[in-house]
């Protein structure tokens, strides 16, 4: 398999190179040339298949020949066994009567849905430095649920130095403890004064630097990073077989910020798994289905919201469907992206709109309408939702087009990471698991930094050059 950017400039690259470069060198986005197939005995047999062995099958195709598939499915076998079900992510009705499910992909260690990805990259990345006897620094930037899904990914891990940027004030307080109570020392948290879009701008001008990208080898995890995605696609095959696929289709809708989980969800459609329906599901943070809507990509400012892992305004993930629907012209692509940069706001060439408008279907809910939801799912399920997956579900009801087709609302958080919103909704909290319960009191490591790329670029070189004492590049005595 091999890999091209979106923006069309520079080589095809393998896997694991790609694995590590996270973003392409000229500022786009790594997409496979072209997207392996599942055929129908394929998705038959994996009916009777456990998590780990399908996602190993799914997965194999976009990492050969880098990976032996031996080598592969050991790496696979290893990345899920922090999760607290024996299905990785299962399947939860809702409604029986109405063929309404819940996809909890929050038994992880973080309580949501990026550790299914971030798991399996901790293991791909040490497995990669190793063989090469080299070193990274991971930044990355997080709303909240990425940040500590990336750390428990390579916590205490040879090899990585990772930075993590976070808004100041504008993750929940769970989150954040989930981040700063990671006392180990290739892990930094940097509060940065500023939205999420500021940190992830942060992050893509020190890519964009190429002499301090070198200098650093600088790496990424955030949802860009073509292996999460990847990974992704995963439990979108198994809730489809689990409900009938190859014979029946499945609808999902899927609450969306960076783009990256319902991107999953299209590439797991190309690979062949029926799904009829894919619903993208916004909080008032909305630039998505207003693109949906009028064609318009415009930034607007970001809105704080209840379901925080969502108020962002650059769905970056986005720019890999563009790439798609503009019939793979990175050139086109890459003009586009830059006046995106430029005055914040694109018109999505009429027939990219159109087939935007036939793979999706999209709207927003607000935080009334979530709190809503929240209420009416625990009355008539005795289910306690998070505030991202009630959107998901608002939207989800709404734009349902076939009665007798499932439909899957991704849970995409465990409801405790967001104990306030949910005890406004409902009159009382959710219970607290012992994987959070067990942080209250913990000393919390974390630095305040303005929102500054040169003080930030100056904190790196001074944190990581301690690093460069535990690096693997010397060559092996
Ligand atoms: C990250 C996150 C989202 C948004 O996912 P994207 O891949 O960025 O669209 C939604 N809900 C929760 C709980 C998240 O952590």
């Amino acid at each position: 398999m091999k890999y091209e950017s979106t923006r069309g400039s520079g080589a095809r690259r393998g896997f694991s190179d790609v694995l590590l470069e996270g973003l392409a060198p000229d500022g786009g986005l790594y997409v496979p040339v072209e997207i392996p197939l599942l055929n129908e005995s394929t998705l038959r047999s994996f009916a009777d298949q456990a998590f780990a062995q399908v996602a190993t099958e799914v997965m194999l195709p976009f990492v050969v020949p880098d990976y032996e598939p031996d080598e592969f499915a050991d790496l696979v076998q290893h990345s899920y066994q922090q999760f607290d079900h024996p299905d990785v992510t299962p399947l939860r009705v809702l409604d029986q009567g109405t063929g309404e499910w819940l996809l909890e992909l929050f038994w992880g260690p973080t309580l949501a849905f990026k550790d299914v990805a971030l798991q399996l990259l901790g293991n791909l990345f040490e497995h990669e430095l190793e063989k090469r006897s080299h070193s990274v620094t991971v930044i990355g930037a997080t709303s909240g649920d990425t940040g500590s899904a990336a750390i428990e990914a390579v916590r205490g891990r040879e090899g990585i130095e990772l930075f993590m940027l976070h808004p100041r004030g504008r993750v929940s307080e769970i989150q954040r403890l989930q981040m700063t109570t990671v006392d180990v020392p290739n892990i930094h948290n940097l509060a940065i004064e500023g939205t999420f879009d500021d940190c992830q701008d942060l992050v893509k001008a020190m890519f964009a630097d190429t002499e301090f990208r070198q200098r650093h080898d600088l790496s990424a995890v955030n949802s860009i990073n073509w292996a999460r995605v990847m990974a992704q696609t995963v439990y979108y095959v198994t809730a489809a077989v689990a409900l009938g696929a190859p014979g029946s289709s499945v609808a999902f809708s899927v609450p969306t910020g960076n783009f990256g989980n319902i991107y999953a969800g299209h590439v797991a459609r190309e690979m062949g798994v029926p799904i009829s329906q894919l619903i993208l599901a916004t909080n008032v943070n909305d630039i998505l289905t207003r693109a949906f809507e009028t064609g318009g990509l415009q930034i607007t400012e970001v809105v704080r919201s209840t379901s925080p892992a969502m108020d962002i305004q650059v769905s970056s993930n986005f720019e890999r469907l563009l790439f798609e629907l503009l019939g793979r012209d990175g050139a086109i692509l890459a003009a586009l992206m830059e006046r995106f940069r430029m005055i914040g706001h694109i018109e999505l060439p009429g027939p990219v709109l159109e087939a935007f408008q036939e793979l999706f279907d999209a709207d927003r809910l607000d935080d009334e309408g979530t709190a809503e939801v929240i209420g009416r799912v625990y009355d008539q399920a005795g289910v306690v939702l998070d505030p991202h997956t009630a959107v998901g579900v608002g939207v989800g009801r709404a734009l349902r087009r076939d009665p007798d087709v499932p439909l899957v609302m991704l849970a995409c958080a465990h409801a405790a990471k967001f104990p306030d919103t949910v005890e406004a909704a409902l009159g009382e909290g959710p219970i607290e698991p012992d994987r959070i319960r067990s942080l209250r009191g913990l000393p919390e490591r974390v630095v305040e930094l303005p929102n500054e790329l040169g003080t930030v670029q100056a904190f790196i070189d001074e944190n990581r050059s301690q690093a460069s004492t535990v690096t693997l590049d010397r060559p092996k005595e």
